[in-house]
């Protein structure tokens, strides 16, 4: 089978469902050659049908009908888990996120997130244009904390937010159309199938390294209105740095291809600074050890779940949280075995960090 008459059969397949959307010629599930007949008989030229993806990328990311049915497109192609523990999970995060978007971005409250949890082990997520977006079951199963997995799901909003799938897909399309792939022949019941199947294949859109780091950037401001640890997303880079050096490197591969991606160590990197700056330039990590106006605080030992280096981004986090709301005002205390400054919790020291008191006595000749 020829390219083309490949791909025009495989449009056919997902035509039926879709032209019924928009009002587009309507498909019955017909002899496939008889739909392409149909498709053949609406000729469009290159220009035409790049007007024609723009409009259909825009019913599919603007209007309600349109999100349902991609979402719904999603479920079914992707498959759902219903574990309900995951679900529960992520729906706690997707509240404590959309308050922390709504803080920032008033724009959610007309366009609201349709999510769901994809039956995928692997650790990924990804949001397509018309606030689609999937958390894989396998993110949950790697990741022990839920501020990293909503430090992720943050980012997927980041790309939701800056229209990212939208942009990226309309490229994509209109590039299949430019080599010729599409030809000039299909009409606009096929193109939408395209638009929505590209949109599931290359939904992530964690392929610009651009659009990586503004989501990671701007995840870091909608945790700042949540409950979690805004060194979350930096924790989370550094785990998988760690992890894309070991044996695991495989699993990531959807995620953190080096070829296509900023390294991990580098968007780390760039979520750190900003903690620094958000601090007031009071706290940073250099090398796993967490620095309080440039001195050093302590260096932090590894968990039953995270290495040292990843539990100094959580210690980063709330330094520059406290830093930030001007606890540092107040002084250093121990409370129940954690070292506060003010209000704010800093760190639980393990066995091996050293002992709270010293911490805070520490803190407060640093601070
Ligand atoms: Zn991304």
């Amino acid at each position: 089978m020829n390219l083309k008459k490949k791909f025009l059969s495989a449009v056919t397949a997902a035509v039926v469902g879709f032209s019924l959307i928009f009002g587009a010629p309507v498909v019955q599930a017909a002899s496939t050659a008889g739909v392409i007949g149909s498709i053949a008989g609406t000729l469009i030229e290159g220009a035409a049908m790049r007007k024609q993806v723009k409009q259909i990328i825009k019913q599919f990311n603007e209007t309600p009908e349109g999100q349902a049915a991609l979402y719904q497109h999603f479920r079914e192609k992707q498959g759902v888990d219903t574990t309900p523990e995951y679900n529960e999970r992520l729906d706690v995060i997707m509240a404590n996120l959309t308050r922390g978007v709504a803080a920032v971005d008033p724009s959610i409250k007309d366009k609201p997130y349709r999510y769901f949890v994809a039956a995928d082990d692997s650790l990924n997520a990804a949001c397509a244009m018309g606030h689609v977006m999937l958390v894989n079951r396998g993110t949950f199963k790697a990741l022990p904390n839920e501020d990293e997995i909503a430090a992720i799901v943050g980012h997927e909003m980041g790309h939701g937010q800056l229209n990212h799938g939208a942009k990226s897909l309309e490229k994509q399309v209109n590039q299949k159309i430019t080599s010729g792939l599409l030809g000039a022949a299909i009409g606009g019941g096929a193109i939408t199938s395209l638009v929505a199947d590209v949109a599931l294949n290359n939904m992530d859109a964690h392929k610009d390294k651009k659009f990586e780091t503004q989501a990671d950037l701007i995840s870091i401001d909608y945790l700042v209105n949540t409950p979690y640890n805004i060194g979350a997303t930096a924790a989370a880079m550094q785990r998988f740095t760690e992890l894309s050096l070991g044996k695991e490197r495989s699993r990531l591969e959807a995620i953190f291809k080096p070829s296509d991606h900023p390294g991990s160590d580098k968007r780390r990197d760039a979520c750190a600074k900003k903690l620094f700056e958000y601090s007031g330039k009071h706290a940073e990590v250099k090398n796993g050890v967490v620095l309080v106006n440039k001195k050093n605080f302590m260096k932090p030992v590894a968990s039953s779940t995270m290495s040292g280096a990843e539990r100094s981004y959580f210690v980063l986090g709330n330094l520059a949280r406290a830093f930030h709301d001007g606890q540092n005002k107040n002084q250093a205390t121990v409370v129940n075995g954690t070292v506060m400054l003010g209000s704010q919790e800093i760190v639980t020291p393990l066995e091996g960090d050293e002992d709270a008191q010293i911490l805070a006595d520490r803190l407060n000749s640093l601070k």
